[in-house]
């Protein structure tokens, strides 16, 4: 069973409760599924600029997160194709956050949960 931090961004906070994030994370598909299992130990809110991840990282580990996963609209858009991810999503900056994250935490950090862009595998920054 692994178990899993999810970090989200502010700009999608009051409009998506997390929906299919939790629903692919305990189905294990999409972005989970590398995982036979998978239990979530909590989730966070990035703000801008996202000077606040490294602390939250920390925390998540503290609780038990082996992983922390970004959630896919933060760096995908939603499109009458699908998810597209050259079309950027809510955060520019989410590579380095996500490089931030793992650097903070010594955990691995993972770019993408529920729906994910076609043709696209989830990138580990680690
Ligand atoms: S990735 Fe999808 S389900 Fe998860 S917070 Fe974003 S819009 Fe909601």
């Amino acid at each position: 069973m692994t178990k899993v931090g999810l970090i989200r961004c502010e700009k999608n906070e009051t409009r998506c409760p997390l929906t299919n994030c939790f629903k692919t994370m305990l189905e294990t598909t999409e972005g989970f599924a590398g995982y036979d299992a998978c239990t979530p130990v909590g989730v966070f809110t990035c703000r801008c600029p996202g000077n606040n991840v490294a602390d939250m990282a920390k925390i998540l580990k503290s609780k038990g997160a082996q992983v922390i996963h970004l959630c896919t609209c933060t760096f995908a858009s939603k499109t009458e194709e699908g998810w597209d991810k050259t079309k950027g999503g809510f955060c520019p900056d989410i590579e380095k956050i996500a490089a931030d994250i793992s650097r903070a935490s010594g955990l691995p950090c993972i770019l993408g949960t529920a729906h994910l862009p076609k043709d696209y595998s989830p990138i580990t920054f680690e």
